[in-house]
């Protein structure tokens, strides 16, 4: 608990400052970005010209980017919470979650029928797939397959005993798992903190788990996390149910986890 309590403190204040500095650079940025404009629409530019300015103008792009991100981790939007059906959430999402993919890796989505609601904010439960499809297709550089599942699971107290941040009652798991490289027990610790990336300079910002577990956190729910070195990562994200069951008509296969399938009801 204290841990977890220092792990909250951590965020919170990484989060403040990394929010002031987003928005100043952001300022700055575009300061940046409106002149390399202004200098490419100059008439006769020698190539050597062109060149710098197109380099001032990408490198700026990628810190607008970055500082987006930033923004987005730290920025502690009052959720605006509805009824939501994961299933659409991720059906929606998963052309361009395809897209993100590439072609060497699969994609497979199955929901269990009968989901119940959840209250949540759409954009929010947009944001954890892309954060989650991310790092799976960059932990499948040879390929694989990211399956995405949604059923509810009644969490009982044998649950709640082996993972603390468990509540019981009926909630809707979101299940993410890829069969990429997993990671050993050290990586497995530092994932939550903001910051922590593996992936070599530029490729990753290490905020990316992070975003995601301030946005469980606030929609009251919790993340498990396995992974196994050369197989794969799975994630579990749990949101409390809401009492309203979305009818499905025809059931699509459901969850091949055998200790999730042991939790339905
Ligand atoms: P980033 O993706 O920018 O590195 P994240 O917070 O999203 O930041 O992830 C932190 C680290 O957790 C990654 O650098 C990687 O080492 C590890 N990680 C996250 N997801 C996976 C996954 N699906 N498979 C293997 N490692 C992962």
């Amino acid at each position: 608990l204290e841990e977890q309590f220092r792990q909250a403190q951590k965020m919170e204040s990484v989060g403040q400052l990394a929010a002031g500095v987003a928005h100043d650079f952001n300022n700055i940025l575009t300061i940046i970005q409106g002149h390399s404009g202004l200098l490419m629409s100059r008439a006769n530019l020698a190539p050597a010209m062109i060149t710098s300015i197109q380099a001032i103008s990408f490198a700026s792009e990628r810190a607008t980017s970055l500082t987006r991100q930033l923004l987005m981790f730290s920025r502690k939007e009052v959720i605006q919470p509805k009824q939501l059906d994961l299933k659409s959430v991720v059906d929606n999402m998963s052309k361009m979650l395809q897209r993100l993919l590439g072609e060497t890796i699969a994609f497979k989505c199955t929901s269990s029928p009968n989901l119940p609601t959840v209250l949540g904010d759409t954009g929010m439960m947009e944001q954890i797939l892309m954060n989650l499809a991310v790092n799976a297709r960059d932990a499948m550089t040879k390929g694989g397959t990211l399956s995405v599942s949604t059923g509810p699971i009644s969490v009982s107290l044998d649950y709640v005993k082996v993972h603390p941040d468990a509540r019981t009652g009926l909630f809707v798991c979101l299940q993410v798992q890829d069969t990429g490289c997993g990671m050993d027990a050290p990586t497995m610790k530092r994932i939550f903190e903001p910051f922590f990336t593996t992936k070599e300079a530029g490729k990753g910002t290490g905020l990316g788990l992070a975003t995601v577990y301030g946005i469980v956190k606030q929609h009251s729910g919790w993340i498990e996390v396995n992974s196994h070195l050369g197989k794969g990562t799975t994630f579990k994200i749990f949101f409390p149910a809401t009492q309203k069951v979305v009818e499905t008509p025809a059931a699509t296969t459901v969850v091949t986890d055998g200790e999730l399938r042991g939790g339905y009801e």
